[in-house]
């Protein structure tokens, strides 16, 4: 029996959360978000988390070793259900996916890899990270979105439609620093590609509304 690991590449602010929400909603996928992870880790104190809030205030990296240990026991838990799988931000470089492959190969061959590729302009991803609000519940972390037009925003004032926390913009996201993010991003994005480019990579247009862009790539998973 096999089992699909969609591995979503994209810049910030094209929607790669927005898009796992829905498949995760919709059809029972699930998603591995790395980021998430290491945030529920630090949230909850655990022996990883305290580890990896110390790299982070020391301003290192934290390294693909733990990241690796994370995934591959995130990863030990999926194979026991049929449900595919989505990777949200990992591998986050070509060590990361070497690293992947090389594991999916030794321990988990059930797994069949897709390659999602999230396209958008550098300028509407800039715009969209900018105006985006978090969820400050760790358990949550809704993304919503401060333009008002874009019918992703809040319902209530600057409150969660899901639990009802405050939202709040996260620290890393203004202007600048966003294009320095997207900046490094676009440097590995094509080593990426080419790493896993002996792997399916369907592309989805994700400059438009997040429901057109569902029901294309819901399309297009059946069509391949
Ligand atoms: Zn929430």
């Amino acid at each position: 029996m096999t089992k699909q690991a969609y591995i979503f590449i994209g810049p910030p602010g094209s929607g790669k959360g927005s898009l796992s929400k829905l498949c995760t909603f919709n059809m029972g996928w699930q998603q591995l978000s790395t980021g998430n992870l290491c945030r529920k880790h630090i949230s909850e104190q655990t022996s990883i988390g305290k580890e990896i809030d110390f790299i982070i205030r020391s301003g290192k990296l934290i390294s693909d070793d733990i990241v690796g240990n994370m995934v591959d026991q995130w990863l030990a838990e999926s194979m026991q259900s049929d449900f595919s799988l989505i990777l949200d931000g990992f591998p986050r470089n070509v060590m990361q996916a070497h690293n992947l492959l090389k594991m999916i190969n030794e321990k988990y061959r059930a797994l069949k890899i897709k390659v999602v590729r999230f396209v958008i302009s550098d300028e509407i991803a800039i715009d969209r990270i900018c105006n985006r609000y978090i969820c400050q519940n760790h358990e949550c972390q809704s993304v919503y979105s401060g333009d008002t037009l874009s019918g992703l925003g809040p319902k209530n004032g600057l409150l969660c439609d899901h639990c009802s926390f405050p939202l709040g913009k996260r620290g890393d996201d203004d202007r600048e620093t966003v294009k320095n993010r997207l900046k490094v991003y676009r440097a590995f994005e094509q080593d990426m590609l080419t790493c896993l480019s002996q792997h399916e990579c369907i592309e989805v247009n994700v400059e438009r509304p997040l429901k057109e862009v569902f029901e294309t790539f819901r399309v297009s998973i059946k069509e391949v």
